[in-house]
């Protein structure tokens, strides 16, 4: 696996993939800078070692989002209102081309001295991005001598400049920049070489997203767990009662078939015995504690109650190897947050203990941040889709294709 420490850069053009789809608030003032922030070491290292650094990302979804006469909004999806940001985390001067393919790019980066930065316009501005259309990756490659890929949240897309760019270079001039490197190492570590006993959390809302996973850590895991809203479509499928309380009415077959094949393999699925109920879905309801085979109709489980946080805690903090993605609750709800806190603190518990814990998939991300944990577990992904079909046993694209 070649990596941006195994590639010398001096005098050379690196055309860098990174990921920076980041929020803005109205004033296009940027509210969460993590992903410009995670792709800097790369860049720096770049830099210092006297390359030049041509920059690309897609910035939402413009095609998909078209202004009122068709158009598509260059205004709202320019990666323009990053500049200053970036300038500023860099001390440097980041230009800028308003297109990612126009000859006026091709020129502002065969202009490059080493040193120098150049970030294009938004890929997404063109549809044969997404289609990952041939061509259009070769005029995003003569951008740069050496690719490198640093967007592991784009990896699961075969998009061109995700992937399809990768046929234009050599193996020895494309690599992992920092983040993807560590994103790989890290999920391949608890995928291929978890020390036993491995345990998965698994939270969120629904079974569907999650049921791909669940098929494939049936191979590997010793314990999973589930909470959050996937849990009551187990217990309605086993014949409970579970109110209003989350529930996925054509997945119960499927609830069902899963509990049985872990049986037959030997894989312990903890559900939660015990929920926090409450009469509406709002932080102020009227709460109590229900067994959950046997929730009142009009109420409905917002978390885990006491009882599971208490298992959960036991089977965690006697694991080796953790792997955590969605919520135990509706955490968003300070009423509603305790079983993901305690959750997330059995996490830290037993990573100070010498586990490994992986955070991932956007939900558990913002609960370890939200409860300041962040620090406290082994790694905390930026990949959300593309960690999720990480785990579901899936080659990723933008992985394959550094390769
Ligand atoms: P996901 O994106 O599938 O990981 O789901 C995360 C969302 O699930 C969060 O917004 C949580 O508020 C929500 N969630 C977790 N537990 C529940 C629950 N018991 N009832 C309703 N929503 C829930």
């Amino acid at each position: 696996m070649q990596t941006v420490e195994t590639i010398s850069f001096k005098n050379k053009r690196a055309l860098i993939r990174v990921d920076f789809n980041v929020p803005f608030d109205k004033q296009f003032n940027i509210t969460d800078d993590t992903r410009i922030k995670a792709a800097l070491p790369t860049i720096q290292k770049i830099l210092k070692e006297g390359g030049s650094v041509v920059l690309m990302s897609h910035l939402g979804r413009p095609l998909k989002k078209l202004k009122e006469d068709g158009t598509i909004d260059r205004e709202k999806f320019s990666l323009k209102h990053i500049i200053k940001h970036l300038s500023d985390l860099l001390g440097k001067e980041v230009k800028f081309a308003n297109d990612c393919i126009d000859e006026d790019s091709q020129a502002m980066s065969a202009s490059l001295q080493p040193g120098e930065i150049l970030l294009l316009e938004n890929t997404r501005f063109y549809k044969e991005e997404e289609k990952g259309e041939e061509n259009f990756a070769k005029k995003l490659a003569s951008h740069g001598d050496i690719y490198v890929n640093d967007a592991f949240g784009s990896a699961h897309r075969a998009h061109a400049s995700t992937t399809i760019v990768a046929n234009s270079f050599s193996k020895e001039n494309k690599c992992f920049g920092y983040l993807m490197a560590a994103e790989v190492a890290n999920a391949d570590k608890v995928l291929h070489k978890a020390a036993k006993p491995f345990t998965a959390i698994l939270g969120g809302a629904k079974v569907s997203d999650k049921i791909l996973i669940i098929e494939n850590l049936l191979n590997i895991a010793d314990n999973i767990i589930i909470g959050g809203g996937m849990a009551y479509t187990f217990f309605k499928a086993k014949g409970g009662n579970i109110g209003n309380s989350l529930v996925e009415a054509d997945k119960l077959d499927l609830a069902l078939e899963v509990l049985e094949r872990a049986k037959a393999k030997g894989v312990q699925i903890l559900l939660p015995e015990d929920s926090i109920i409450a009469d509406k879905f709002d932080n102020d309801a009227v709460t109590q504690i229900s067994d959950n085979m046997n929730i009142p109709d009009g109420w409905m489980g917002l978390d885990i109650g006491h009882n599971a946080i208490a298992t959960f805690e036991e089977v965690i903090e006697n694991s080796k190897t953790i792997l955590w993605n969605g919520p135990m609750g509706v955490f968003e709800m300070d009423n509603f947050q305790n079983g993901t806190k305690s959750i997330a603190l059995a996490v830290a518990d037993a990573t100070k203990n010498g586990a490994f814990s992986l955070v991932g998939g956007g939900d558990s991300v913002a609960a370890v941040n939200k409860f300041q944990l962040a620090d406290k577990v082994s790694y905390v992904s930026t990949g959300g889709g593309a960690l999720l079909e990480f785990f579901e046993g899936k080659t990723l694209p933008g992985v394959a294709a550094l390769l």
